[in-house]
């Protein structure tokens, strides 16, 4: 036990000692600025090693009372092999997510990389082998979806699987797995997350929060704030303020200081999103600032802001993953939480505002597995994460995480001779 607590210490320092390299290998596998990967990225991933570091001996069974003349104890095992399946997104944060607490409790582990980002991982991979991991206990794969990918989730040697990517592909997954050996499955998947806005609230704090809570990693983030809603009383000045923050946002090398958004991750995500553009100018929302790509090279996009957005418009309802944000206009509490909840998805939503009557009716409304509350994005490590209806199966993070990589075994045992 004390020898997990060990390794993953010795790697979380390991990062940290590293910390220019990986930030820099990450942005330059997926076009993050490096402001973002040094400053939030690599010392997040710290972070959760030292938490499950720090869980590895902690990890315990219980003696529970039983009727009858026995001896109950509840013990709680390492589930075997986890597989785990990581998107391009976030490829640092997702080992870190997945991999510590799989180690904590004491598995082997598998673990396949996205094919558009494969560097992180494996260069980490080699600092928990330095920090002490013995061979063959995490093996990071590097190859394609429907072949690498579809072999671990279908694998009989499997054990467990958890998967951070679209709704579509985790649907094909649990099918796999169900289809072999009905291993466990945990699922971390899209979302098309609200952001309100009420009336009482300084405009100015929020503009730049719903502006964050979407822009942040080039709109690539699964709890994207994508649907901005904003109460009647001040939606025009936060429309003004929200075109006039996006037409600010410094787009270029993330390489560069001062830089907030990079390119798009590929090609086909850059026409998928330019295609999301052309179908909200179509369907009548108005265009108020981008719209087109940022530059003539490269996969760039203008940050991208659209008024009067309908529920019923694509924009509103699919996942866009780019830097494009949608304003919706609302009057009452009531409403906002039906539209709110009016879609396939419950991943996260934001809520702005100083009263807490609002905030707190909005947070037991609405059906997602995190409400942020005059912030958003904050991802500590003992914080459970996850989604409520097709944005996923089970929590990651925190003691929620371990939960995932236990079997739970019970040993019962007669008492000779008991008193009673
Ligand atoms: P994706 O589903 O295409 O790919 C995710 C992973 O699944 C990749 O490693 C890919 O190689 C693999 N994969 C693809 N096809 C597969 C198959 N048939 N069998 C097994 N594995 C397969 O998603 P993406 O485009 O890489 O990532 C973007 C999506 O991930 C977005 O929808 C986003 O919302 C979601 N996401 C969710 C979370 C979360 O925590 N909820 C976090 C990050 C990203």
């Amino acid at each position: 036990m004390q020898e997990r607590c060990r390794v993953l210490l010795r790697f979380a320092d390991l990062i940290e000692q590293h910390a220019d390299e990986i930030a820099a290998l990450e942005t330059w596998d997926g076009g993050k600025t490096l402001e973002q990967t040094t400053g939030t990225e690599v010392p997040m991933v710290a972070r959760y090693m030292r938490y499950y570091g720090g869980w590895a001996d902690k990890i315990h069974g219980l003696v529970v009372p039983a009727d009858g003349p026995h001896h109950v104890q509840v013990l709680h095992e390492p589930i075997g092999v986890a597989g785990q399946i990581i998107p391009w997104n976030f490829p640092l944060l997702m080992f870190a997510w997945k991999v510590g607490p799989a180690l904590a409790c004491g598995n082997a582990v598998v673990l396949k990389t996205a094919e558009q980002t494969p560097l992180s991982a494996l260069f980490v991979a080699s600092l928990l082998h330095e920090a002490g991991l013995p061979d063959g206990v995490l093996n990071v794969v590097s190859g394609f979806g429907p072949t690498a990918g579809a072999a671990l989730s279908s694998h009989m040697g499997v054990d467990k699987l958890a998967f951070t990517g679209s709704t579509g592909t985790g649907k094909i997954v649990l099918e796999l797995a169900a289809r072999s050996n009905l291993k466990p499955v945990t699922l971390e998947l899209g979302g098309k997350s609200p952001f309100i806005v009420m009336d009482d609230a300084d405009v100015d704090q929020a503009v730049e929060l719903a502006h964050r809570a979407l822009f942040f990693n080039q709109g690539q983030c699964c709890c994207a704030g994508s649907r901005t809603f904003v109460h009647e009383r001040v939606y025009d000045e936060f429309v003004e303020k929200a075109r006039a923050r996006a037409l600010q946002r410094v787009v270029g090398d993330p390489f560069r200081t001062g830089v907030e958004q990079g390119p798009q991750i590929d090609g086909e995500q850059f026409k998928k999103i330019l295609q999301y553009v052309k179908s909200g100018v179509d369907s009548g929302a108005t265009l108020v600032a981008g719209g087109d790509r940022a530059g003539s090279r490269g996969f760039y996009i203008q940050p991208t802001v659209f008024a009067d957005v309908e529920d019923e418009m694509k924009i509103a309802q699919e996942e866009i993953f780019g830097p494009v944000q949608s304003i919706l206009k609302f009057s009452t509490v009531e409403e906002v939480v039906r539209r709110a909840n009016a879609t396939p998805y419950g991943l996260a939503a934001g809520v702005f505002t100083q009263r807490l009557d609002a905030a707190n009716t909005l947070a037991r409304a609405l059906r997602v597995g995190t409400v942020w509350v005059n912030t958003y994005d904050v991802f500590d490590a003992a914080v459970p994460f996850g989604g409520y209806k097709m944005s996923g199966v089970g929590r990651e993070k925190g003691v929620y995480s371990l939960r995932n990589y236990l079997q739970t075994k019970a040993v019962v045992t007669p008492i000779k001779d008991a008193a009673w």
